[in-house]
């Protein structure tokens, strides 16, 4: 999401560049390492009625250095090639920080994704499969679910992928559980959220038991969070999503409202706007939702010690600098929200040997990997005496721009 002083991809790009001249880079490679592969752009004609409407979609591959591209596709009605090329980007350093064999891409669809029904979807994402069949595949560009698309929408691109290409269920990941897709997988980007607001309450001496936390988004991140942090000990006091937030400082049962599409049908005495959620006094604040949602409108008013970015860039370059000048400690998306990606890589590894995993494996080869990653993101923030977020981008900008150079790509 932008801000008035420059555009999502740029922000990421101000980190990358940060890391790289910590890192001693070259400036041609920190150039390199901020553009992106390649970029397909591709017109979705949509049936309405006995017309059509033509909508847009994108591939954005940033990065193939250190494996094939990986990325979620997103529907929402704000997508545009800024925000894919962002988000893209995002991914390739997410991947490299939790050391998985992935590159960095995104797609998405500039639609509402609300206001579609499921044949539409399906029609949709079908055609999005057809056009950049050629640039996919489970050893070239592996796409996944992210805000607007689900399981079922993964389905149906494996099965339009294997109508064209043949049986090669790895093509895509957060496939449903019936259809190759890997248990554990759904609950993994919110149980990884989870663990780690657990570690960083710890890691700051703060009891995880009682800690009050605020959750922004009811969608797959923010439910699973939710319900994780509740199994933690920690009570969620207050969570929203576009029909309002609800508060309760005696914590909201999430397993008890879990199976709520919406939380417009939870009954519940207090109620706030979607976006007071975000400026409750609590200890913990998980914005799940939408990019750009603390910026230099709201910074000052936000009350949370600790912020742990289940979503992509949730916070805008310049209210981070003020959140931190605040002592706020912000642990960064590409961290926070690796779940959801390394959770993927469980899927296609399975996927790829024929061979599945019982979820107490997945959930424990995701909460030990994603320990180590946090702790090391922590030891390098020590070492360069930076935040979380510069460590996070030193670590993953390093590991990325070693293996460019160790592939002689120039030539
Ligand atoms: N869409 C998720 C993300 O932003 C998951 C991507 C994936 O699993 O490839 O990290």
């Amino acid at each position: 999401m932008t801000n008035a002083h420059s555009s999502a991809f740029q922000e990421v790009n101000q980190k990358v560049s940060q890391a790289g001249e910590i890192l001693g880079l070259k400036p041609g490679l920190i150039s390199a390492l901020s553009t992106c592969e390649r970029e397909v752009v591709i017109s979705i004609p949509l049936r309405r009625g006995d017309d059509v409407e033509v909508l847009t979609g994108y591939r954005v591959q940033h990065s193939s250095a250190r494996g094939p591209r990986k990325g979620g596709i997103r529907f929402h009605q704000d997508v545009d090639l800024d925000e894919v090329r962002a988000l893209a980007s995002l991914m390739t350093w997410k991947t490299a920080l939790i050391d998985v064999p992935f590159g960095g891409a995104k797609g998405g669809v500039a639609v509402n994704a609300s206001l579609l029904t499921n044949i539409e979807k399906e029609e949709i994402i079908r055609r999005w499969t057809r056009s950049l069949v050629h640039v996919l595949g489970h050893h070239r560009d592996i796409p996944a679910p992210d805000m607007g698309t689900d399981a079922k929408t993964m389905a149906w691109l494996m099965d339009e992928f294997h109508r064209l290409e043949g049986f090669q269920p790895a093509c895509v990941t957060g496939k449903p559980v019936e259809l190759f897709g890997a248990p554990g997988r759904e609950e993994a980007t919110g149980r990884g959220v989870a663990m780690i607001a657990a570690a960083t309450l710890k890691k700051h001496k703060m009891k995880v038991e009682g800690a009050t936390v605020a959750i922004q988004g009811f969608g797959n991140v923010g439910r699973y969070a939710a319900l994780v942090c509740q199994e933690l000990g920690m009570k969620v006091i207050a969570i929203s999503d576009v029909s309002g937030g609800i508060v309760n400082n005696k914590g909201i049962d999430i397993a008890a409202i879990f199976s709520h599409k919406s939380l417009e049908t939870v009954e519940a005495d207090n109620r706030v706007g979607a976006a007071e959620i975000l400026e409750i006094q609590c200890d913990v604040l998980i914005p799940a939702a939408l990019g750009g949602v603390i910026n230099e409108g709201n910074v000052a008013k936000i009350k949370a010690e600790f912020i742990i970015e289940g979503a992509n860039q949730p916070i805008t370059f310049a209210a981070d600098k003020e959140l931190r000048t605040q002592g706020v400690v912000i642990v960064p998306d590409i961290l926070a929200n690796s779940g959801g990606v390394m959770g993927s890589y469980f899927e296609w590894t399975q996927n790829i040997q024929e061979f599945s995993w019982p979820i107490e494996k997945f959930r424990k080869e995701l909460d030990s990997r994603m320990e180590l990653a946090f702790t090391n993101v922590l030891e390098v923030s020590k070492k360069h005496s930076v935040d979380m977020r510069t460590a996070a981008f030193v670590v993953a900008v390093g590991r990325v721009a070693h293996a460019f150079e160790l592939r002689g790509s120039l030539v």
